[in-house]
């Protein structure tokens, strides 16, 4: 597959250019957003992303992949309005994302009816759009994979086996649950090349680590500025990985959310302090080139292996 989905229609592989693979436009509580509309103000929040987006096209980011799935207030007009406003490309996905349990109208139906929702946002179109998904997502946090969870994670692989598109996962190395979500993937065939385990830069565990990067698949060292792992743990850790020739392997970014409203502004103030969506480009780059990190490393993490990813390869 040469080309990817993007909210304007579909890209070749080669024209992503520098990629931000897990960044955020807007965040939210789905329920309470279209409950209670009235708690927003649209034109801010809209605001918000576009400036966020600019700024990181300023820095000469060309792609960002926006995992927002089910259950975090999926919005594709948005993200279509934002990328037809910057000229920057997005990708957005399908999928879901709870640490516990799944809408009652999924629990009451077998694996394969949610693996055709999927398949429906890949081929067709999300939210009665002409929309497509790029990618797949799913999620695992400290409770582990829930039952729920494990038909979530067998709907996303059969979805990803149906049409090519890879998946990124959201996981909790502090529980080693990404080499369970590898396990339910590979029970279910999964081409490893399709695969991202997200988050797994929240660790500083190397066996661990390297445990997920020797079943052939890809990692995100994808939440720079932020908790839990200090900065320089994080950076260590990406280093140490450099020198072992894992670059083909990692993706960089940041998780940052131009719109979130799950906290107040004060709580994420004190949770994520001078949280920014141009951090990896201003800080973190320059400080890997400096303790050794060589342009052709930063080069594949930035450029290569998103093409790759989107390719299986
Ligand atoms: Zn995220």
């Amino acid at each position: 597959m040469g080309f990817v989905n993007t909210v304007l229609g579909k890209v070749k592989v080669e024209d992503l250019g520098c990629t931000l693979v897990h960044e955020h436009l807007l965040l939210r509580s789905e329920t309470v957003a279209i409950q209670f509309p009235h708690l927003y103000d649209e034109e801010e929040i809209y605001q918000k992303a576009v400036k966020g987006v600019q700024a990181v096209k300023a820095q000469g980011v060309k792609t960002i992949c926006d995992p927002t799935v089910v259950g975090m207030g999926r919005d594709v007009r948005f993200l279509e309005k934002v990328s037809q406003e910057t000229g920057v490309q997005i990708i957005t996905a399908t999928g879901i994302y709870s640490f516990t349990e799944i809408p009652m109208h999924f629990q009451n139906r077998d694996i394969d009816y949610m693996t055709d929702a999927f398949i429906y946002d890949i081929e067709v179109g999300i939210q009665n759009t002409p929309i497509k998904a790029g990618f797949l997502k799913c999620a695992a946090d400290a409770p582990g994979i829930t039952p729920d969870l494990d038909k979530v994670f067998r709907a996303i692989a059969r979805a990803q086996k149906h049409t090519g598109v890879p998946i990124m996962t959201h996981s909790h190395p502090a529980s080693g649950n990404g080499l369970k979500q590898l396990e339910i993937f590979k029970e279910e065939g999964v081409n490893p090349n399709s695969i991202m385990i997200g988050h797994t830069g929240d660790s500083d565990d190397l066996d661990y680590i390297k445990q997920i990067l020797d079943s052939g698949v890809y990692i995100g060292a994808d939440r720079f500025g932020q908790p839990p792992l200090e900065y320089e743990k994080r950076h260590s850790t990406l280093l140490e990985l450099l020198n072992q020739g894992y670059a083909n392997r990692i993706f960089l970014s940041q998780d940052y959310c131009c719109n979130i409203d799950w906290y107040t502004d004060e709580q994420v103030n004190q949770l994520v302090p001078n949280w920014s969506i141009e951090f990896l480009i201003d800080e973190v780059i320059p400080k890997l080139r400096k303790e050794g990190a060589t342009e052709e490393q930063i080069h594949t993490m930035m450029y290569e292996n998103v093409q790759n990813w989107f390719q299986g390869k």
